[in-house]
């Protein structure tokens, strides 16, 4: 019978790869703690109108990117595109948000119906933080330095940008729509199929197409700058010294619009050049309307997402996973002879109280000596311990051999009572 694959654009993600993301969970989960972010879990299937009412029905993740379906009541149903719009959900429906400050972050897949390729995936993951209550911009400084401090600790500084950019109020950006699709209105032989439908649509998503005629035909068209209130204009320029006295370097990209709705003031998003085309690893922003429009009371707001995935490629390219994180086996214990099996497990569980901090794998299944040795070696372990009976039915008293699997494969045979100490001079 064939066998079945996996959707495309959907990842196994195989015990060896596991290692770098454990390294960057762990990373990014100390870093949102020393920062006294709390965590929030919600799930991944949602009702579509949470999407359609937060995202907007005219982005393209709602028009064409979503995995909607009736379930078996009738409801609709998507498997969330991103965290934000269920994070608030949630928090709202628990009374976390009205009047009070919350610092939530989560972690999990989300799923866009995407054409994959290197770091665009169908399912990918996201870490993201929310804070709700606070005016800013102190609080968007705090978010973008916590960002910083995770590149920092994962030593990815030198390779990531932040961009910022000014979007004003949505209904600056009304304003501006009309001004912008009247412009784009005259040039309209100058612009693509996709160009010309957000032109109607979403004239904003226009300003970030690849292609470089719509480039061209944007040029010394009306700029957003010129539209947005003093109020966001003054909170873009707090939130600037605000980044210049925390040392964070950035690059004001006026371009810069993101595809979701819900944003207003500030908007941001880290970008590299390490990963390709799909260079952003990183994006978010001010979305103070956005608890207001899924039915909760007006609750000021702001956070961002990470790619996962892109992440990982990164830490992966460039060698930034540490060696530690990459040995998931210390110890492998072997065990020679007949009718072993009990003591084994009792060393095996010795080793274990004594050193809980290391990874050790008792040998199963017997076989020869080199045969279990060549496990020990595929495992991955620094050493081996060897265990030996010379003699059948004797008590587990005698002679253990250590052995360091690596080329210099110095061992030394210890009493087994000496077993803990002797240990520790090897590891
Ligand atoms: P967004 O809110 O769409 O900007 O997403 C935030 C981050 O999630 C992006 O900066 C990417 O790093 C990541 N991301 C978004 N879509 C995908 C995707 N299809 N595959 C992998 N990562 C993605």
């Amino acid at each position: 019978m064939a066998k079945l694959q996996a959707i495309r654009g959907m990842n196994d993600i195989l015990p060896q790869q596991s290692l770098s993301w454990q390294y960057l969970e762990t990373v990014f989960q100390q870093v949102v703690r020393r920062c006294g972010y709390q965590e929030i879990r919600f799930p991944v299937l949602e009702h579509t109108e949470l999407f359609k009412r937060s995202i907007g029905e005219v982005t393209d993740i709602v028009e064409k990117e979503m995995y909607s379906f009736d379930d078996r009541n009738g409801d609709n149903l998507s498997l969330r595109p991103e965290g934000t719009a269920g994070c608030v959900r949630a928090a709202d429906q628990h009374g976390l948000l009205y009047n009070q400050q919350q610092r939530l972050w989560y972690a999990g897949p989300m799923f866009r119906h995407e054409r994959p390729q290197k770091g665009r995936y169908r399912q990918f993951h996201q870490f993201g933080v929310e804070a709700f209550g606070m005016a800013g911009p102190d609080i968007d400084a705090e978010i973008l330095q916590l960002s910083a401090s995770l590149w920092q600790e994962l030593d990815l500084g030198e390779y990531l940008t932040l961009e910022i950019n000014n979007i004003g109020s949505a209904e600056d950006r009304k304003r501006y729509s009309i001004a912008l699709s009247e412009f784009l209105q005259l040039r309209v032989d100058q612009l693509d199929e996709d160009a010309r439908q957000r032109m109607h649509t979403n004239p904003l998503r226009v300003l970030d197409s690849k292609s470089l005629q719509v480039q061209e035909a944007l040029q010394g068209c009306p700029q957003l700058e010129s539209f947005v209130n003093d109020e966001s204009r003054q909170h873009y320029q707090q939130l600037q010294a605000l980044l210049g006295s925390a040392g964070i370097e950035f690059r004001e990209n006026p371009r810069l619009v993101r595809g979701l709705d819900y944003y207003n003031f500030c908007v941001y998003e880290w970008t590299t050049d390490t990963l390709g085309a799909q260079g952003a690893v990183c994006g978010g922003g001010r979305y103070d309307s956005l608890v207001e429009m899924l039915g909760g009371k007006a609750t000021l707001a702001a956070g961002f997402a990470i790619g996962v995935e892109r992440l990982v490629l990164m830490l992966e390219s460039l060698d930034k996973i540490p060696a530690e994180a990459r040995q998931p086996i210390d110890i492998y214990l072997l065990a020679v002879g007949d009718n072993l099996g009990q003591q084994s497990l009792q060393l095996a569980q010795l080793l274990r109280a004594h050193y809980p901090q290391l990874g050790i794998v008792s040998h199963c299944g017997g076989g020869k000596y080199n045969s279990q040795l060549k496990r020990a070696f595929n495992s991955g372990a620094r050493l081996a311990v060897v265990l030996e009976r010379d003699e059948p039915g004797k008590e587990l008293l005698g002679n253990v051999k250590i052995r360091r699997l690596d080329d210099s494969a110095e061992s030394e045979t210890v009493e087994i009572t000496e077993i803990i100490p002797k240990l520790a001079e090897f590891l």
